[in-house]
């Protein structure tokens, strides 16, 4: 399938990471993305092993750690602030750290920066507006006008993604948990060289990130899902952390510009059967998007790219790819997307307490097994 022409829809993490896997195979990439401006909000990402490892295996490890701030461990705090433990985590590659906490600009950075490198066409501003099967190839029409055809589409296009309701008009959609997540950046102080994370009915952290700088994020019992318009932000998430212990509520005063929070309530969606559909295909979030609770969502999008493009490269038809894709990929998205729903619904009072740590150890364990 060397010759491929393929067209991915949504230049995210997902979409970029398998352009530049695809590219590497020699296969003909276009991809489109939405928004004109390709904006990304401000504040970071937790990421662990599997990433760095993915990384090193697109060849780009390097200059992803250097944007980023490397840690081996996770230190666990009670809800009052009292430190429970010191989790070990595991390296999965030589000389590079166990985890990563990256600014989400300084990630799309260094992904879209390699991808055009790589060859990869990125038009922004443009979204498809038909995607018809023509027996081998895929008539897809844009909203700018133009029209072309391809061997294989890859919907990339997030949580809600357009592709994955014109491929399955009864596919679940997105629900929401329940919970919404508050993050904040700060300059970071010396003692935050790991991720702090507070176990407890709201969870709450610390993210050591490159720059100098960390993020703060609160995670809260949301009831209705209420929208909290832009005004005002900045005095919510302080109110929401009016019972944070005193190591995580002194940031609180600082909390002053509405444009430097980021709210989010949270959603998840996991599709039990087919990930595609005639020669176009889901990754990422479009078809598995997990709360953040390990901190894996991206995390499984970059995985889903590489297993992608390596299953792309292996196939005779894009079908047996797809097949083999998913095969490879389910159960350990499905760990991730049920695992993190548990911790939330547990902090909400829906399940027993989950043990943070033995959570966190256990994802570990499962995260570094090859994908
Ligand atoms: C509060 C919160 C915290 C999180 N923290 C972490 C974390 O610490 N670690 C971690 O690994 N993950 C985390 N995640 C999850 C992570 O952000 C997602 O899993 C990841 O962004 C998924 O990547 P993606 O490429 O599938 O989708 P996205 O990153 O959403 O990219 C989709 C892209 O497609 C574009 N697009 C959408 N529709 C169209 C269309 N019709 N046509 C063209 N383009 C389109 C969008 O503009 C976007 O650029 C968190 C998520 C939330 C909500």
């Amino acid at each position: 399938m060397r010759e491929a022409h393929i067209l991915i829809i949504g230049a995210g993490i997902g979409g970029l990471t398998a352009a530049i896997a695809l590219r590497q195979r020699g296969f003909a990439v276009e991809m489109v993305e939405r928004d004109p401006n390709w904006s990304v909000y401000g504040v970071g990402i937790i990421q662990q092993a599997n990433v760095i490892r993915a990384m090193a295996e697109l060849g780009i490890v390097q200059r992803y750690v250097d944007a980023g701030f490397g840690f081996d461990h996770v230190d666990v705090f009670s809800p009052e602030g009292i430190h429970l433990a010191k989790v070990p985590s595991p390296k999965l590659v030589d000389g590079y750290p166990a985890n990563i906490g990256i600014g989400r600009r300084a990630l799309h950075e260094v992904l879209s920066r390699c991808a055009r490198a790589a060859g990869a066409r990125i038009r922004l501003g443009v979204t498809t507006s038909s995607i018809d099967e023509q027996g081998d190839e895929v008539e897809v029409a844009f909203s700018d006008g133009a029209a072309a055809r391809y061997d294989v589409v890859i919907g990339a296009d997030g949580l809600n993604s357009t592709t994955r309701e014109q491929l399955f008009a009864n596919a679940p959609r997105p629900q929401f948990t329940g919970q919404g997540v508050w993050r904040h950046n700060f300059p970071r102080p010396p003692e935050v060289v790991s991720l702090h994370a507070h176990a407890g009915s709201m969870g709450m952290g610390l993210v050591p990130l490159g720059g100098g700088l960390m993020y703060l994020f609160l995670t809260t019992p949301e009831p209705g899902n209420p929208h909290y318009p832009r005004a005002g932000l900045a005095e919510a998430m302080r109110s929401k952390l009016r019972n944070a212990p005193p190591s995580v509520a002194a940031y609180a005063s600082r909390i002053t510009d509405d444009a430097a929070v980021v709210y989010k309530p949270l959603e998840w969606i996991l599709l039990p059967g087919d990930w595609h559909g005639g020669h176009v295909v889901l990754l990422g979030d479009a078809v598995h998007a997990t709360t953040p609770h390990l901190g894996q969502g991206a995390g499984m999008a970059i995985e889903d790219a590489i297993v992608l493009a390596e299953e792309l490269e292996r196939a005779a038809e894009p079908e047996e790819a797809f097949i083999a894709y998913r095969a490879r990929r389910f159960e350990r998205c499905r760990y991730i997307v049920e695992h993190s729903k548990a911790i939330g619904d547990s902090q909400l009072g829906l399940l027993p307490p989950v043990d943070q740590a033995k959570a966190t150890r256990e994802m570990f364990e499962v995260i570094a097994a090859p994908i």
